[in-house]
């Protein structure tokens, strides 16, 4: 909503000023992620304090203190409130609230095998790249959703729930409660609970098939960890054992060590045991490969195995290529051809699923070895490449984002809160989410970003345009959720001032709303000050109606943020591919 009442506000202002307790100002002690789904914010540190707030999965709040295993945060300017510390992530000496701006030494693991990496933080991303579980990375940036690392073949995003944080505030303080004691498989589609017991909350769902590591057991449930927690399901659905897939003999390859020193563990994970050390130029015989990680003798008579990520080995050295690098056809009935030009012969049709080893790669096309051993090529827009090989690029709408200039607006901010939910969320903390998600996708591709604000800080309206008109913005999108006193309406709505920002507000309009399913009120004019003031292309989203407590829950969650962000990011393109 949006308040035209600025005199109002002033006077609001002043008078708050006046009250402020003595905690607003003090330098922040860090900065935290809430990381579970619905985390309670209680009036003081325990579990029998009273209920403050509520607060989900992605929200970033300032540190205040901590007490124990409570941490004290700033709510809102004047609100305060008490976290459980095993529902949060920490980010320490942070000055920002966006992310992990401090992470340099973070690293993380892969927690599934095959997952996928993109040049952005969204699914319509290409892919560049997959990780193995156990495989370690290091984190760079994140948001919600998605985390940027930087993996062997380059840099990369990952959905945020795949990945595995190495930090000692996300893990348990108990050292032997890190230790696993053995892998299973989910057999069927279950729920996955808190506590041990069908009463405990449910936190998440696994697919069948799902692999998992165990870490206790207890009355017929088995402990898992589950995001960044731990978590219990019903050993019901639980198969015991390691189901790795098969060994594959290596032939002898030889792999040359390229860490300065590189860690021999009893098993291929980083939390397994270091029974020994290795450093930088040692040559040794991979006698087994598994998740990309290489068994080796390290010492004459003793084997371990080691990350494999951190090896030349002769397979790789000998041509640019790894070997190991696979495309898979994305549709049936995909041509294969002689040659690499859609002129030529037809060889083969494939199928979606199917993959082949990559014997090269010439302009946009693969080379590949088709099951009878002869070679083939196929449009590498046509397949995921799976694998170190390089990848080819796709036109996404990455090509009409690049280089261009956005200014986002994440409406209200510091007094101003904007409109108040049904169930209490606050206006300007849901347009600064949507903000850091949306600035995450379009800087992905390539287009320079600015926020009018990028905390929870007052900005006056007339310098938000002011930035659209010194950054000379191709576009200006201003963030807003809705309010009103009748609490059945909702909807998004589009505005737009003058008619040459119609097209603008159009297509990031249609494009959101297709994205979101929210019920559609339309494009319209609107009287707003950043739209009506502003000379260049802009427009101001009203993404739907905080008032409606059945819309209020849509919006605040993970998925129609995500949802949110991919349509204006989709919105954005395509109105400059028309251009
Ligand atoms: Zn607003």
């Amino acid at each position: 909503m949006i308040k035209r009442y600025i005199l109002m506000f002033v006077c609001f202002m002043v008078a708050f000023g006046l009250f402020l307790p003595q905690e607003i100002g003090v330098a922040a002690n860090g900065t935290l992620t809430i990381a579970e789904n619905t985390v309670n914010v209680r009036k003081g540190p325990g579990l029998s304090y009273q209920l403050v707030k509520q607060v989900n999965k992605g929200e970033k709040f300032t540190i205040i203190k901590e007490q124990e295993d409570w941490i004290q945060i700033q709510l809102s300017a004047a609100k305060t409130g008490w976290v459980a510390n095993w529902v949060v992530t920490k980010t320490t000496n942070g000055t920002t609230t966006n992310g992990l701006n401090n992470s340099n030494n973070k690293t993380a693991e892969a927690n599934t095998d095959q997952l996928r990496v993109r040049t952005g933080p969204g699914t319509n991303f290409r892919i560049i790249g997959y990780l193995n579980k156990g495989q370690a990375v290091s984190v760079i940036d994140d948001n919600e959703n998605w985390i940027k690392i930087s993996a062997g073949f380059g840099d990369g995003w990952v959905t945020r729930e795949y990945l595995d944080f190495n930090t000692k505030s996300t893990t348990s303080k108990d050292d032997n409660h890190n230790k696993s004691i053995g892998t299973g498989n989910i057999t069927d589609t279950l729920n996955v609970r808190n506590e041990p017991s069908t009463t405990g909350r449910v936190i998440g769902k696994l697919e069948k098939g799902s692999s998992i590591t165990i870490y206790s057991k207890k009355n017929g449930w088995v402990e898992i960890k589950y995001g960044n927690q731990r978590a219990w399901v019903s050993a019901d659905y639980v198969q015991t054992g390691t189901k790795n897939k098969p060994a594959n003999p290596s032939n002898g390859t030889i792999g040359i060590v390229t860490a300065s020193t590189l860690s021999v563990r009893s098993d291929t994970t980083l939390n397994s045991n270091i029974i020994g050390s290795i450093t930088k130029g040692q040559k040794f015989t991979i006698l087994e490969e598994k998740n990309s990680w290489f068994k080796i003798e390290y010492k004459p008579g003793k084997i371990g195995w080691a990350a494999g990520w951190y090896f030349n080995t002769d397979r790789e050295t000998t041509t640019e290529l790894a070997k190991d690098s696979k495309v898979t056809i994305l549709h049936n009935g995909t041509n294969i051809r002689k040659d690499p030009t859609v002129q030529s012969n037809v060889l083969l049709r494939a199928n979606e699923g199917e993959s082949f080893p990559i014997s090269s790669v010439e302009n946009d096309w693969y080379e590949i070895i088709l099951p009878n051993g002869t070679k083939g090529f196929i449009a590498g827009w046509l397949v995921t490449n799976n694998g170190t090989g390089p990848g080819i690029d796709k036109q996404g709408a990455e090509a009409y984002l690049k280089s261009k200039t956005i200014v986002i607006d994440p409406g209200h901010g510091g007094i101003d809160t904007g409109a108040t939910g049904a169930g209490g969320t606050l206006e300007k903390e849901l347009t600064l989410r949507t903000a850091y998600l949306l600035s995450d996708k379009l800087r992905a591709a390539g287009a320079n970003v600015f926020l009018t604000r990028s905390s929870d800080s007052f900005l006056p309206l007339p310098s938000r345009v002011r930035l659209a008109s010194v950054h000379q913005s191709d576009a200006f999108i201003s963030l807003h959720y809705d309010s009103n006193l009748d609490r059945s309406v909702r909807g998004m709505t589009g505005f737009y001032y003058h008619s040459y920002q119609k097209k603008l507000a159009e297509y990031v309009y249609n494009s959101t709303n297709a994205q979101t399913r929210l019920k559609s009120r339309g494009v319209r004019t609107g009287d707003f000050h950043v739209v009506r003031e502003n000379q260049r292309q802009a427009v101001l989203m009203e993404l739907g109606y905080l008032s409606n407590s059945a819309e209020e829950m849509t919006l605040t969650s993970g998925q129609f943020q995500e949802n949110a962000a991919t349509g204006l990011y989709n919105g954005l393109a395509r109105y400059f591919k028309d251009q």
